[in-house]
């Protein structure tokens, strides 16, 4: 099992910002911005590369909610996927980093 279906299945613990049936939000242990969530799907899917369509609809308003809860969403937050090695993925499922509450430096 990945170490995300891990933090899934409540067998490595985490700080929950927002959970449904089917995505789960929560704190990154090595926040790299004042605020830094990590938003995963809780079926296993290796990268954006196996993203479906599907998922993805799903996944959007479930964002968009965190981003309420965590009340950045209208000074503005950055979302970023990294795929595969030269993405500089280091977990093999999918996430989305939501990172927010400061002026982000320009990284493209
Ligand atoms: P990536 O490099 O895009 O694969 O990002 C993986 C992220 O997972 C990194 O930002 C790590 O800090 C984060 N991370 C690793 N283990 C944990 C954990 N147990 N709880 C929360 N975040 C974690």
């Amino acid at each position: 099992m990945c170490l995300f279906c891990k933090i899934i299945s409540g067998d490595i613990p985490n700080k929950t910002v927002l959970e449904n049936e089917n995505f789960l939000a929560f704190e990154d242990i090595n926040p790299q911005a004042k605020i830094h969530v990590l938003i995963i799907p809780k079926v296993h899917i290796a990268s954006f590369n196996e993203m479906t369509s599907n998922i993805m609809q799903e996944m959007t308003p479930f964002i968009q909610e965190v981003a309420l809860t965590l009340g950045v969403k209208s000074d503005g937050y950055r979302l970023i996927t990294n795929i595969g090695s030269n993405g500089g993925q280091e977990v093999g499922h999918i996430h989305f980093h939501l990172l927010a509450g400061e002026k982000l430096g320009s990284i493209i």
